[in-house]
């Protein structure tokens, strides 16, 4: 465990100042937290639930899928032979001896100068070795003509290769092969892949149940009006959204007084879950009693993260006992109270938790170059995150400053779609020049293909 920082300076007194011994860069603030955090074990899930989990074991096809050889499209199924020579000024002529739907079993034969109607995934039945489409046959102009169902067909056009239109079975997933490896990540076209084997469950980790707690004594929660002095609870909300958005269980705890007794019983009601996060009572003017309660718990440090916002910053371990009787250690996530500064901090350290419990193995959020459209100063040589709105001119992603960047405006983070990074040398960086841009979301408005116009053109 990473041991506690002290506080030798003043909050306010570090304008202008060099690098603080003890502060922790964002990186190292992540490894350490990280360094706590293990992959949760597997369960077995409803596929559809499954969704954005990770595969805790490789799954071995037990059947070859297609699980038989199937028509490609809507023809006559053939022998090669019977066609090979076929054109339009000397058709092959074939007996139709029958139909075959999708989902029916073959029940007869193809031989010589024979042919089975077929439609797309209808089993190719014995004999058989080609399709012809019905776009090679008189199909379509016997139609035309209303004449009722074919008896002979004649081929009128170059017969197709042979073998062709018809697709083998086991052509996607051969049985016995390694169809999806342990460590995927199941997104909708390994659901079906794994529905198409006949799957109705899937391995994977388990999602991490992760306690909220927001601390202090101003906060109201709705719908009680707010009393003189209060403010409403808006942290529990946002971070567990955050926990659910990202593959986490949130289990919203509620406020915790600045009272030792009420934060131990809040606590306390959060040591079964994996992982708890806690809002506010991390800064130098109050985290005396939240450090009390923790270390009574367990460990828990309180660092200086030399970022912008989101600067002071727990973390720890509590001690407490799993049902086996043998003791876990839960970590626990202390975010500033400030709802921009715990925001930004769920997103650097918060997220990459839960990603490495899912068993995920890649935690940074997509990053991207775009031209600012506005200066952003850094102060005090920490990493600035500033709130951008980020669009697409002329191909050419262009951020702008979403307004005013106080850490208490929340509505700043809302108009966001990404967080512009001033990196810790560098004192300003000036409108017109480049900057690491965290996407927080994906535009789609704005970054809708320019092919297919959303606006304005045909739709
Ligand atoms: P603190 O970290 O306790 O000094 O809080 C910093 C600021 O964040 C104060 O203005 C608090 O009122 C505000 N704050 C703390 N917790 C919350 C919360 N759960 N929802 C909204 N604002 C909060
Ligand atoms: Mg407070």
């Amino acid at each position: 465990m990473p041991t506690a920082h002290a506080h030798s300076h003043n909050r306010h007194d570090h304008k202008g100042m060099p690098k603080i011994p003890g502060w922790l860069t964002v990186e190292q603030a992540l490894e350490r937290i990280l360094s706590c955090v293990s992959p949760l074990p597997a369960e077995q899930r409803p596929l559809l639930e499954s969704l954005g989990q990770v595969l805790a074991a490789d799954i071995r096809a037990p059947l070859d899928v297609p699980p038989h050889a199937n028509s490609s499209m809507d023809g006559y199924a053939v022998q090669w032979e019977s066609v090979r020579h076929a054109s339009a000024r000397r058709p092959a002529r074939l007996r139709v001896t029958g139909t075959l739907a999708a989902g029916q079993a073959p029940s007869g034969a193809v031989a010589p100068g024979t042919a089975i109607r077929i439609m797309t995934g209808a089993p190719i039945p014995p004999g058989a070795d080609t399709v012809v489409p019905f776009e090679y046959t008189d199909e379509l102009a016997r139609a035309q003509r209303g004449e009722p169902v074919a008896r002979e067909v004649a081929v009128v056009a170059a017969p197709p290769s042979r073998g062709a239109n018809i697709r083998e079975a086991g052509e996607d997933i051969a049985r016995g092969t390694t169809v999806l490896h342990a460590g995927t990540v199941l997104r909708p076209a390994e659901i079906g892949v794994l529905a198409s084997l006949g799957m109705i469950a899937a391995p994977v980790i388990r999602r991490p149940v992760v306690a909220i707690l927001s601390t202090g004594d101003e906060l109201a929660e709705a719908p009680a009006p707010l009393a003189p002095g209060q403010i409403y609870n808006s942290n529990s909300f946002t971070i567990a959204a955050s926990v659910l958005r990202y593959g986490g269980i949130p289990r919203v705890l509620g406020v915790a007084r600045d009272t030792l007794d009420s934060l131990r019983a809040k606590i306390a009601e959060g040591l079964s879950a994996d992982m708890l996060i806690t809002t506010a009572g991390v800064s130098r003017g109050d985290y005396d009693i939240v450090k009390d309660v923790l270390m009574q718990q367990g460990e828990i440090s309180f660092w200086t993260v030399r970022m912008k916002p989101a600067k002071p910053l727990a973390f720890g371990a509590l001690q407490t006992q799993g049902p086996d009787g043998k003791t876990r250690r839960v970590p626990h996530l202390g975010l500033p109270g400030n709802p921009v500064s715990s925001l930004v901090a769920f997103e650097q350290f918060g997220r990459p938790a839960i990603l490495k419990m899912l068993g995920k193995r890649s935690f940074a959020k997509p990053v991207i170059r775009a031209v600012l459209e506005d200066d952003i100063v850094n102060t005090d040589e920490r990493r600035v995150y500033a709130r951008v709105s980020v669009t697409l001119r002329d191909g050419v992603a262009c951020a702008r400053l979403t307004g005013p960047q106080g850490s208490g405006v929340l509505t700043s983070m809302a108009k966001a779609d990404g967080l512009a990074i001033c990196p810790e040398d560098t004192p300003v960086l000036r409108a017109g020049e480049t900057a690491d841009i965290q996407m927080l979301d994906w535009p789609e408005d704005r970054f809708a293909d320019p092919l297919r116009p959303t606006r304005g053109g045909a739709s």
